[in-house]
């Protein structure tokens, strides 16, 4: 399948795309996973990148689009792929329409995640991300801690909350989605390609997705 989930920060996107990938060997593409691994690599992109992130303010639509040129004409793209946090904002979404263009492939959907702000707000303040760069588990210290605290299960690092994460930081993200993000959903129904789900739950969402697939 290939699909764009869009929705805010801690709508779920991520969750989802992990859940399809175990579907069909479709990849999942987070630019927000490329880009935190690139800063913690010390690469010219993440040197680039830094500041923008930890403000909550969007990358630059000439780096995304650079990552996504190279990312999307991987061989591991060609069974199917699940874009998570991209487009985030017209110009990426037109550029990425003519970038499908140029090497063929049309999507199947865009996916809007609509969660209420209140539980957004509340995920997001509680979420912890493995700081390993290849590894990036996400917990939630209410539903879904570490075994152990502030240890990552599946490869031993620490366990932190991301620099994006605080409350003033989550704030910005939130009006930076609205902002810069929202019209996504616009464009993606002009398009004909919108459908939006309204759940709270990763499980409500995918079975909208494989429904809408199906048919
Ligand atoms: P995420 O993990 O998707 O919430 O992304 C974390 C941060 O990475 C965002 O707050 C932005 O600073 C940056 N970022 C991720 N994806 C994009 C994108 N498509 N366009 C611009 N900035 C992005």
């Amino acid at each position: 399948m290939k699909l764009i989930l869009l929705g805010a920060p801690g709508a779920g996107k991520g969750t989802v795309a992990k859940l399809l990938t175990k579907m069909d060997g479709s990849v999942q593409i987070s630019t927000g996973d490329i880009l935190r691994g690139a800063v913690q690599a010390g690469s010219d992109l993440g040197k680039q990148a830094q500041a923008f992130m930890n403000a909550g303010d969007l990358v630059p639509d000439e780096l995304i689009m650079g990552i996504m040129e190279t990312r999307l004409q991987e061989p591991d793209c060609e069974k199917g792929f699940l874009l998570d946090g991209f487009p985030r904002t017209i110009p990426q979404a037109e550029a990425l329409k003519v970038l499908l263009g140029k090497i063929g492939i049309e999507l199947d959907m865009a996916v809007n995640i609509d969660v209420p702000r209140d539980v957004i707000l509340d995920r997001l303040t509680t979420r912890r991300t493995c700081s390993n760069g290849d590894c990036q588990a996400i917990y939630n210290i209410k539903s879904s801690p570490p075994k152990q605290e502030g240890v990552c299960d599946k490869c031993g690092s620490p366990v932190i909350q991301r620099e994006d994460e605080t409350e003033e930081a989550i704030s910005h993200r939130l009006e930076t989605y609205n902002e810069k993000t929202a019209p996504l959903i616009g464009f993606y129904d002009n398009e004909g390609i919108l459908i939006t789900v309204t759940a709270t739950s990763s499980e409500a969402v995918i079975a909208a997705i494989t429904e809408k697939l199906g048919q």
